[in-house]
């Protein structure tokens, strides 16, 4: 099954639930835009190289298109187009004025110098410049890519119209119009949800192990923040593999040897893993911050953890999440728990629009206001139609897309 089939089938699954309106259905399961571009960049050695780069505009019925952008050599038509729909549904979880989309490079970003990164994204930006902008299609980082890309994205695009649009990206470094609390806002927006769910179960975090898969830009600050909220971390990974240990794994320790290694794989202090055993170890909250498809109907079966909550974009395939709710384990869904990266990033663009910045904690202050309220929206779906925390959360943006479109647009 591949990925977009993944996302026609949960939307599918939340559609029957609620009674959803045929045609609805069918306007979410086809994305409005498919832009393919081929990009020629020259390399260091000064051969031409040419890389495939894809935007794809899901759904616009609630605000502009809104959705990272991700350099890595697995990168696919079919991927692109399901995460750009799982933008549209994220957005409209947490209640923003944004619709969804999503970009990509197939490339691996490690293999290229900076000025090769740099020269790859400015072409990039040169050829789907005609499709984005601060109130058409607002990209933003995703895997592998940083607040720098971003920074030469809104410059390039700057150029491109001639004036000042650093609004047309989100995720900018401070000092060129980014967001205050945008780095931390994916994990944060996690922590929130998280939160709610511990409290109303009773979880007592000095007491409940964590195992966090990923440690990049959402996860080593998801395991910062759990960390020193109390809760015991017992295991983690990176695309090296990963290590365990049942009497806890300090964060300090672990990201300097990721500094100083390259991976957090070589920590010595814990039993070295693999990215698969690691899912299957022993803790009570499992937490997916890596790529997408990593419980499969093969390992769903061996998860020992009491929760998952997902912080990558489509962690669990649709058989796993079965399993998954026969077994009676919670899955805080993707679109609902790391959709702080993208509220933040709506913060960011109503920064950007009025030439005005917030502090940190007022930026978090509105996170967590959000957060709160999706979560409780979503728990209200959940009563009301007796399903998962994903078809609840599905449920909840749906009905909101459908008012749009029925309210918003002739068709
Ligand atoms: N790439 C992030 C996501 O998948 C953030 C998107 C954004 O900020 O627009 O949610």
């Amino acid at each position: 099954m591949s990925l977009f089939e993944n996302t026609l089938a949960q939307i599918k699954r939340a559609s029957d639930i609620m009674g959803l309106d045929k045609d609805i259905a069918t306007l979410l399961s086809t994305p409005m835009r498919k832009v393919e571009v081929n990009i020629p960049v020259r390399m260091d050695d000064g051969t031409l190289r040419m890389f495939t780069g894809f935007r794809v505009q899901h759904n616009n019925a609630c605000g502009p298109f809104k959705g990272g952008i991700r350099y890595h050599q697995q990168v696919d038509f079919g991927e692109v187009m399901a995460l750009s729909a799982w933008m549209t549904i994220k957005c409209s979880v947490v209640g923003i004025p944004l619709g969804g989309g999503k970009g990509g490079i197939i490339v691996n970003p490690k293999e290229l110098s900076k000025g090769e990164l740099e020269r790859l994204t400015r072409q990039y930006i040169r050829m789907i410049a005609p499709v984005i902008g601060p109130t058409t299609d607002v990209p933003a980082p995703d895997v592998n890519t940083t607040p720098e890309i971003m920074s030469w994205i809104a410059d390039e695009y700057s150029k491109i119209v001639g004036h000042d649009a650093k609004g047309v990206v989100t995720g900018k470094p401070l000092e060129n119009g980014g967001s205050k609390g945008r780095d931390k806002a994916t994990a944060m927006g996690g922590t929130y949800v998280l939160h709610e769910f511990a409290t109303e179960s009773g979880m007592n975090p000095a007491e409940t192990k964590i195992i966090v898969q990923g440690f990049g830009n959402a996860g080593s600050i998801m395991i910062e923040l759990l960390t020193a909220a109390g809760y015991k971390l017992v295991g983690t990974s990176d695309s090296q593999g990963g290590i365990y240990c049942a009497d806890g794994l300090d964060f300090a320790a672990l990201s300097a040897c990721k500094a100083e290694k390259g991976t957090v794989h070589a920590f010595e202090g814990g039993k070295a893993v693999t990215n698969e055993e690691l899912l299957v170890q022993d803790c009570d909250i499992l937490i997916l911050a890596a790529l997408e498809n990593q419980l499969t109907k093969g390992n769903a079966d061996q998860v020992k953890a009491k929760l998952v909550l997902e912080l990558a974009n489509g962690p669990t395939m649709p058989e796993a999440d079965e399993i998954l709710s026969k077994k009676g384990i919670p899955v805080i869904p993707d679109i609902l728990a790391n959709a702080g990266g993208v509220t933040v990033s709506w913060f960011e663009m109503v920064q950007n629009a009025d030439n005005k910045y917030w502090e940190t904690d007022d930026v978090n202050a509105k996170l967590k206001d959000i957060m709160v309220k999706a979560w409780n929206d979503v728990k209200g779906n959940k009563a009301k139609y007796n399903c998962t925390f994903r078809e609840a959360a599905f449920i909840t943006a749906i009905s909101r897309v459908e008012k749009a479109i029925k309210e918003n647009w002739k068709i």
